[in-house]
């Protein structure tokens, strides 16, 4: 791929609406752009005050009598724009088709239609955002949830870069001193080996706090990957139901007419689950309703969280328990479904001993048809607390992307491998291999050290016009 040819992209989706902004970036394109486009004012393009919107009309090529659209038209001058290039943006009207006719001309001018990501890759490589920045971008654009967006936002920001730099710039001083230890031994005296190790364990410490906050990131921007399993018939989706408030899925009295599985995404104080609804785990003789529950049982393996739903008015079936210890996830919110159709005292004490579960992750509920709901608010709280409370600091910033997570590996095993040496009474000016790693892995995930393959792996999950 040639960098820095003249690009263009529809930024904004394709569809009908208000406005649609078609976005291009490079050089000295704004002569080619007047052929399209005359600024109503009757000033050239290439007069215009950067970053003002002005009323402008597009028109066939060389051909102003043959209007196609008005439209407001900005220049941001390089280096001062997104892609740290000249950038224009052409906010037509947001039908498909103009778009596309304006798009169609500059690429008849001579103008390269965008690759994926290609705006985001150019501000990167023109030193405009690091890596941890790019991959904000799409974060933003994918996320579904306010814990989500927020901590998308705070990447965006440069939180991120910042704590990362921050952990890396110790790397650095260090790698300083044990380089001068190494050129002038008798003028520099070794460090004391425990002021040594307590320096490596502290970055050691930040780094692992970091690889820590990986899972918590991850859930922040992709959601809760949740199951909701039980027999047929207990409520499964009528307590989904309930949760996303209005009806998605089939809720119906013959067992096993959920038969495949319905994914959706709610959201739960801040953070989305992501549902995937089963066709009930049983035996069954009916193909598509099987293929529902093999995958309803791949399901359970994998899911971050099982709520696991049974009729309380029938009490803990065999085939309960059976479809119970099919669960492998340690987060499991048993929900005891159905109390409105049982006047006897519920047995919790009972339920926390037969499956084998502590008695707050078990919730009361009722989800009758056309009556309303009971027991829902509790049954948020007891997810909230499993995956929010004392597990996200709202001032700090997650990692999300497993990259970002492999390359805080790397640089913990370098790491450990410096304690290691120290430990084994190594000379010092010896770790500067492993430290070097350290500072390497590190600055892997701002770009600073990054190799072309990573870079391409990043952009590759772009969407064109970004
Ligand atoms: P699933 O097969 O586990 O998904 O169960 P459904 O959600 O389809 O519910 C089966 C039947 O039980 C439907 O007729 C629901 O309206 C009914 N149902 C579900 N939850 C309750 C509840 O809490 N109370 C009562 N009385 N009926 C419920």
């Amino acid at each position: 791929m040639k960098l820095f040819d003249t690009i263009a992209a529809i930024s904004t989706p394709v569809g009908q609406g208000g406005i649609a902004i078609i976005r291009i970036s490079g050089e000295n394109f704004e002569d080619l752009l007047s052929r399209i486009i005359t600024v109503n004012s009757g000033k050239r393009l290439g007069e215009l005050e950067s970053h003002k919107l002005t009323l402008s009309k597009v028109h066939r090529i060389d051909n102003e009598a043959k209007i196609i659209d008005e439209a407001l038209v900005a220049i941001m001058r390089a280096p001062n724009s997104y892609t740290g290039e000249t950038v224009a943006e052409i906010n037509c009207h947001g039908g498909f088709f103009v778009a596309r006719v304006i798009l169609d001309m500059l690429i008849e001018l001579g103008i390269r239609l965008a690759e994926p990501g290609e705006f985001t890759r150019r501000a990167f490589v023109n030193g405009k955002i690091d890596l941890t920045k790019a991959e904000a971008v799409m974060d933003v654009i994918n996320s579904n949830s306010k814990l989500g967006l927020e901590n998308s936002g705070a990447a965006l920001s440069g939180r991120l870069s910042e704590k990362i730099n921050g952990i890396r710039e110790r790397a650095l001083y260090l790698a300083a001193n044990l380089s001068a230890i190494a050129d002038f031994p008798d003028e520099i005296e070794e460090m004391e080996s425990s002021e040594l190790s307590d320096k490596i364990l502290s970055i050691k410490n930040d780094v692992r706090k970091m690889i820590d906050g990986f899972e918590t990131g991850k859930i922040m921007r992709d959601g809760i990957c949740t199951v909701i399993a039980g027999r047929p018939n207990v409520g499964k989706s009528s307590v989904l139901n309930s949760l996303a408030r209005f009806e998605r899925a089939i809720v119906t009295d013959i067992p096993g007419t959920t038969r495949d599985i319905v994914e959706e995404y709610i959201n739960i104080r801040g953070i989305s689950l992501r549902l995937l609804d089963t066709a009930g785990i049983r035996e069954s003789e009916d193909i598509v309703e099987r293929i529902g529950i093999e995958r309803a049982v791949e399901n359970l393996k994998t899911a971050d969280l099982c709520l696991f739903v049974v009729d309380v008015s029938c009490g803990l079936t065999d085939e309960d328990i059976k479809i119970y210890n099919e669960i492998e996830t340690d987060n499991i919110i048993v929900i005891l479904n159905k109390t409105d159709k049982t006047d006897s005292e519920i047995d919790i004490a009972d339920y926390v001993q037969k499956l084998n579960i502590s008695e707050d992750s078990i919730v009361l509920t009722s989800n009758p048809k056309g009556k309303e709901a009971v027991g829902i608010d509790k049954l948020e709280n007891a997810i909230e607390s499993k995956f929010i409370e004392n597990k996200i600091s709202y001032d700090d910033v997650y990692i999300t992307d497993e990259r970002q997570r492999e390359s805080l590996v790397k640089a913990e095993r370098a790491l450990d491998r410096m304690i290691e040496s120290i430990n084994t009474g190594m000379p010092q000016d010896m770790l500067y291999v492993d430290l070097e790693d350290v500072i390497e892995a590190l600055g892997e995930i701002t770009g600073e050290t990054v190799q072309e393959e990573i870079i391409e792996q990043v952009f590759e999950k772009f969407c064109v016009g970004k």
